[in-house]
């Protein structure tokens, strides 16, 4: 259910038996030459509409953060960086919002790999609170189911052109994109390291992309998001239902 477009009303009536908010996390960052710049905030949107159709009634859809963090493709015009600080703590108090609202359960549906860390520091703190949390990366998450569709994925690679192109083939090109493997290890950090990490900000095989391997990722990662959806209820369950949320008024 969307939150944007809820009235009050409506919205004091659900959370009498909704106690689930899924937040999507995205970023506006450089994604090669070829894809869009808000692919981080797309792919999300376009999982949060399947999502709506499958498990929508369950739970709620609030808007999404769409700026994040990145220190790798922060040299790169088009990335827009909120440092770690300022953006774990916005997350953070976006949920605590939620929290006492009397959303306990609190899905972070994560778009962009420089988000992971703090979605992590987020998480643990909001658990400390009393919230229940289930973060998702699908590209990390689902990254062995996603190569047998997508062999080569990476950072606007094959996997996530294919998504864009899927949403719309205008969002994204794939002639004369090459492939990019990362040359050196992730762990090794210095100055604009994400100028020798992703050459032309981009990595994975970003030509082999396309709009009929998009179609079959989403069918498969929405699938993948539902069944983890469904686990944390199951959990929820066996640890004997709801939390107590620190409720504002009803
Ligand atoms: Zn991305």
């Amino acid at each position: 259910m969307d939150m944007m477009t809820m009235n009050l009303s409506r919205y004091k009536e659900i959370k009498k038996t909704i106690n689930t908010v899924l937040v999507p996390i995205g970023m506006v960052e450089a994604h090669g030459p070829h894809c869009a710049l808000g692919t981080d905030v797309l792919i999300p949107r376009e999982f949060v509409k399947r999502l709506e159709e499958k498990i929508g009634d369950k739970m709620l859809m609030a808007p999404e953060v769409a700026y994040g963090h990145s220190w790798g493709l922060s040299p790169f015009a088009g990335t827009i960086d909120i440092s770690s600080e300022a953006f774990s703590n916005y997350v953070f108090e976006i949920c605590r919002g939620f929290y006492k609202n009397g959303f306990t359960n609190i899905i972070l549906l994560n778009g962009h790999g420089g988000n992971i860390a703090n979605l992590e520091i987020v998480a643990e703190k909001l658990a400390d609170l009393g919230g229940r949390v289930l973060t998702l990366s699908w590209f990390i998450d689902y990254r062995e189911q996603i190569k047998e569709i997508a062999s080569e994925p990476g950072h606007a690679g094959e996997d996530e052109t294919s998504l864009v192109l899927a949403i719309d083939p205008k969002l994204a090109y794939t002639e004369g994109v090459g492939n990019h493997e990362i040359p050196i290890p992730k762990k090794l950090k210095f100055k604009d390291g994400g100028r020798t990490l992703y050459p032309e900000g981009f990595s994975g095989n970003a030509g082999a992309a396309s709009v009929e391997k998009g179609e079959r990722l989403y069918d498969l990662l929405t699938d993948l998001i539902e069944k983890d959806i469904e686990m944390l209820w199951e959990i929820e369950s066996k640890q004997g239902g709801r939390l107590n949320g620190v409720t504002v008024d009803s």
